[in-house]
């Protein structure tokens, strides 16, 4: 529901500026708590129900990596990711509560799909992970990644609008340049999101060098062709500044060789896209094998000679944190 709206529900004793004064504090001030804002009537303080996610349990990675296990009002739990780095740090939220898509690679492919997340369920995590971690609005800046939980395309509505809070200026004020939504490539809504305005910039799952290869991987994309990807990639209205991200998961021996990287340089070379690669990051029931730093390198080296491609570095992976482990894996699981 949206702020005025609930407003509107408390009834006639709340006017209506009250929505106002409510929005700045949740998303310019960042307040997770209501009773902390002295100008709002004690009577709707308590009666007001912000809604940010509470933290359940956090882990630890030896690498400044948080992972948080957030619980929302109906009791489902979500993961969030906080990745500290510098100046600026990296907040991966999830869009889904499970995922309904089933790479095989992926451990959150197995808690199959709960439900869609709200947009200020969405917005809710970066608001619980500021709050946490004591960052101040305005000063501490963060970059958001739409790479937890979920197949974010699949819930585009919310993920539009969780979109348009966390830029409004008069909210939570972050650039669009710093939120990156990745899909696995649901071609219809990444037409839609195309029209969008306000978006995120955009990266691609793409994980395979062949139509066949991509389709034993992941087999939503049976329905949703590696060559249509390429033509609405072709089509997608880059702003100024932005490029395609392609992510390409190596599995040893499966998508790695000399052959899929020059197959994958090739698929890319009139795109205006980088790629990064991610080694694949292992987890129980997930029958690959993450290959050899030196492969990962002869990769990179083959599709550089096109196109700018980067290794991305495992964050968290000692606590289930990394990309594709978010299952919500307890400690204990992890000894
Ligand atoms: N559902 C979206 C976003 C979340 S997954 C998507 O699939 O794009 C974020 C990234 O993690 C994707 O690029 C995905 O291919 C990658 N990924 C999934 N499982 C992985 C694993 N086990 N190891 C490394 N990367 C993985
Ligand atoms: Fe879902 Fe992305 Fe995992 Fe595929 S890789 S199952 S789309 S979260």
């Amino acid at each position: 529901m949206e702020v005025a709206d609930i407003v509107a529900a408390l009834g006639p004793d709340h006017p209506r500026f009250r929505a106002r004064q409510i929005y700045e504090a949740v998303y310019r001030q960042r307040v997770t708590d209501l009773h902390r804002v002295s100008t709002l009537p004690k009577a709707l303080r308590d009666e007001f129900p912000v809604g940010v996610p509470e933290v359940q349990r956090v882990f630890d990675s030896s690498d400044g990596t948080r992972r948080y296990l957030l619980q929302l009002a109906d009791g489902k739990t979500i993961e969030t990711v906080w990745m500290p780095e510098g100046e600026r740090s990296t907040v991966c939220i999830s869009t889904q509560a499970g995922c309904p898509v089933d790479c095989k690679f992926c451990l959150t492919a197995l808690l199959g799909l709960e439900r869609n997340l709200t947009a200020g369920e969405i917005v809710g995590q970066v608001l619980r992970v500021a709050a946490d971690r004591g960052l101040e609005a305005n000063v501490d800046r963060l970059n958001i990644v739409m790479m937890g939980q979920g197949e974010p395309l699949l819930n585009l509505s919310n993920v539009i609008k969780a979109t348009r809070l966390l830029t409004d200026p008069e909210g939570m004020a972050i650039s669009p340049r710093r939120i990156t939504l990745s899909t696995s490539g649901i071609i219809p809504k990444i037409r839609e999101l195309a029209r969008e305005q306000v978006r995120p910039k955009l990266a691609i799952s793409l994980n395979a060098s062949t139509e066949e290869q991509r389709q034993t991987l992941m087999p939503i994309t049976r329905k949703y062709h590696l060559r249509d990807l390429i033509d609405v990639c072709r089509a997608y209205p880059l702003r100024p500044w932005e490029k395609l991200t392609f992510e390409y998961v190596l599995l040893k021996g499966v998508n790695d060789t000399d052959a899929d990287a020059r197959r994958v340089a090739k698929l890319l070379a009139n795109l205006n896209a980088k790629v990064n690669l991610i080694a694949l990051n292992p987890g129980p029931g997930i029958p690959f094998e993450t290959p050899a730093p030196e492969r990962v390198a002869a990769f990179q080296a083959i599709v550089r000679r096109t196109l700018p491609c980067f290794v991305r570095k495992p964050r968290g992976l000692d606590v289930y944190a990394a990309c594709g482990q978010l299952k919500r894996m307890e400690l204990v699981e992890l000894q």
